[in-house]
C-alpha cells in the first residue's frame, strides 16, 4: 500500500517516496521561545507527531528535526522594522535573553510532553548555528542573491524566480500589499533580512563579515535543515501561518544558494476557540497551561486528531465534553481487555480477531490517505463496539489479545493517547491503573469478609478523588469523573 500525502508545493495528493527507502527525514519549524506555548502550537505539534508515529509504525526510521528559535524572530514579520522578540522580552523582564529563551524552551518541552508529543531526534537552536547561517548568507552574496547595506544583509527577492511558488503568491501582487514603513537601506521593499546590524542596545550579537549583528529569522531553518537532513530531504512541515513569508523565504534562501530543499511540504491548519480564531483581544486566547489547568491534556490531543490536520479544529465546551466521552469509551474497552485477558479461556475467537484485523486495515488505509485521523479514529470506535459486545460473553484469549494489540499499537502508539487523567504525564497512566487495581482488590477483600463499613469508606474516598467504582457481572471497573 502506498502512502499518499498532500504536498503544498503541488497542491495535490502525491505518492510519498522517501529519498532513502526505509528512512524519513522531517523538519518541523519549532517555537520562538519568548512566551508560553498556546493551543495552536499544540495542534501543529500533534499533527506532525502523529505523522511521525505513523511512519515509525509502518516500518520507517524517522529523523525528526524541530528547531528552537532563540534569536532573530522579530515583532513584525511583514517588514523588517520590528524588534527581536526575545531581546524585547529580556528587557521587559530584566533578564539575560538566554534566560528567557531557556525558561520558555523548557516550559515548551513540558507542555509538549504532557500532550504526548515525542521528543525530536534533533532540536537545533538558532544561536548554536550562527556559523552555518553566516556561511549560507555569504554564499548568497557570492551568487548575487543578497547584498549588504550598513551592516545588514538582505535577500534580493526579485533575483529568485521561484519566489511565491509555495504560497501561490505573485511578486507583483505582493508589492501592492507591502507596508510603507520600509527600511531605507533596502534596495527593494520586498527584500528580507538575512543578517541584521545590532544597534548598541541589542544584547544578542555576534561577529560577522558585516560587523556585529544577529541572523534574520528565516535563515536558521535553511541552515539547520540542510545540516541535519541534507539536500533534497523528504518533508518540511509547519503551521499554515508559516507558509508565507517564512517558508517561502526558506525555499528562496536554500535553492538560491544552489541546494535542493525539501521535496514535500506539509501544513497544518489552525484551530478556533468558541467559533473564532484565537486572539488576545477577543478573550479566547488559551495557552496549553490554561487548558491543562482544567482538563486532561489528552482531551486536547483527541480534539486535534478528530479533525484532519488540514482542517480547522474546534474547541468549545461541547467538543471537550465529546472528547471526554469518546476517549473514555476507548480507554475503558482497552482497560477491560487487559483485565479479562489473564482469566480468559485459551483458544481463538474468530469474531473478535476478525474485528481486530478489520480495524487495523481500515486504520491503515485511512492513514495512508494523507493521514486521515478522523477515519482512523472511527475504525477504533467500530472495534470498541465489537469488543464491548464480545465482553458480555466469555471470549477466548487470542481474540482479546488481538483486540488489545490494536489499542496498544494504534491508539497508544500511533495516535499517542497514552496520558492518564488530568495532571498525569504519559508514563503515569500505567501507574494509575495499577494503584486503582490495588484499591479494588482491597475493597473486594473487605466485602468478602463482610466488612461493609470499610468497603464503603474506601469507595467514598475514591469518589472524593473523582474515581467512580462500578460493580458489574464480570467484576469491578473504575471510571474517572
Ligand atoms: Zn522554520
Amino acid at each position: 500500500m502506498t502512502q499518499q500525502l498532500f504536498n503544498t508545493l503541488s497542491r495535490t495528493k502525491e505518492v510519498f517516496t522517501p529519498t532513502t527507502p526505509g528512512h524519513v527525514g522531517m523538519y518541523l519549524c519549532g517555537p520562538t521561545v519568548y512566551s508560553d506555548a498556546h493551543l495552536g502550537h499544540g495542534k501543529t505539534a500533534t499533527a506532525f507527531d502523529i505523522v511521525r508515529r505513523w511512519f515509525e509504525y509502518s516500518g520507517h526510521k524517522v529523523r525528526f528535526v524541530s528547531n528552537i528559535t532563540d534569536v532573530g524572530h522579530i515583532t513584525d514579520d511583514a517588514s523588517d522594522t520590528g524588534r527581536d522578540r526575545i531581546n524585547e522580552r529580556a528587557k521587559l523582564e530584566k533578564l539575560e535573553p538566554m534566560e528567557i529563551a531557556d525558561a520558555y524552551m523548557w516550559g515548551y518541552f513540558d507542555d509538549m510532553a504532557r500532550l504526548g508529543i515525542k521528543k525530536p531526534s534533533i532540536t537545533p537552536r538558532a544561536t548554536g548555528h550562527i556559523l552555518e547561517q553566516i556561511a549560507l548568507v555569504q554564499r548568497l552574496i557570492e551568487r548575487g542573491l543578497a547584498y549588504e547595506r550598513a551592516g545588514s544583509v538582505y535577500f534580493r527577492v526579485r533575483a529568485f524566480p521561484g519566489y511565491g511558488k509555495l504560497s501561490g503568491r505573485k511578486i507583483d501582487e505582493l508589492e501592492v500589499g507591502t507596508r510603507e514603513d520600509v527600511r531605507e537601506d533596502k534596495d527593494d521593499p520586498l527584500d528580507f533580512a538575512l543578517w541584521k546590524f545590532a544597534e548598541p542596545e541589542h544584547i544578542m550579537r555576534w561577529d560577522s563579515p558585516w560587523g556585529e549583528g544577529f541572523p534574520g529569522w528565516h535563515i536558521e531553518c535553511s541552515a539547520m535543515a540542510l545540516k541535519y537532513l541534507g539536500e533534497g530531504f523528504d518533508i518540511h512541515a509547519g503551521g499554515m501561518d508559516l507558509q508565507f513569508p517564512h517558508h517561502e523565504a526558506e525555499i528562496a534562501q536554500t535553492e538560491g544558494a544552489g541546494y535542493e530543499f525539501a521535496r514535500y511540504w506539509m501544513h497544518g491548519n489552525m484551530l478556533t476557540v468558541n467559533g473564532e480564531k484565537m486572539s488576545k483581544s477577543k478573550g479566547n486566547f488559551l495557552t496549553l497551561k490554561d487548558f491543562y489547568a482544567k482538563s486532561d491534556p489528552m482531551l486536547l490531543r483527541f480534539i486535534f486528531a478528530q479533525s484532519h490536520y488540514r482542517s480547522v479544529a474546534e474547541l468549545t465546551d461541547e467538543t471537550v465534553q465529546a472528547a471526554h466521552s469518546g476517549l473514555s469509551r476507548l480507554r475503558e474497552a482497552r482497560r477491560e481487555l487487559e483485565r479479562r485477558i489473564s482469566d480468559a479461556p485459551d483458544g481463538s475467537d474468530a469474531k473478535l480477531e476478525g474485528a481486530a484485523k478489520l480495524a487495523r486495515e481500515t486504520f491503515t488505509s485511512a492513514m495512508n490517505d494523507d493521514f486521515n485521523t478522523p477515519e482512523a479514529l472511527a475504525a477504533l470506535f467500530n472495534l470498541t463496539r465489537e469488543v464491548n459486545t464480545a465482553l458480555q460473553g466469555n471470549p477466548a484469549k487470542a481474540g482479546l489479545e488481538a483486540a488489545l494489540a490494536v489499542y496498544v499499537d494504534l491508539m497508544d502508539g500511533v495516535l499517542g493517547f497514552t496520558g492518564g487523567a488530568a495532571d498525569l504525564g504519559g508514563s503515569s497512566a500505567g501507574l494509575l491503573d495499577g494503584l486503582l487495581e490495588i484499591a479494588i482488590e482491597a475493597r473486594k477483600t473487605y466485602r468478602q469478609t463482610r466488612d461493609f463499613a470499610k468497603s464503603d469508606a474506601l469507595r467514598d474516598r475514591l469518589k472524593s478523588l473523582g474515581v467512580t467504582l462500578e460493580d458489574t457481572a464480570t467484576g469491578t471497573r473504575w471510571k474517572l469523573e
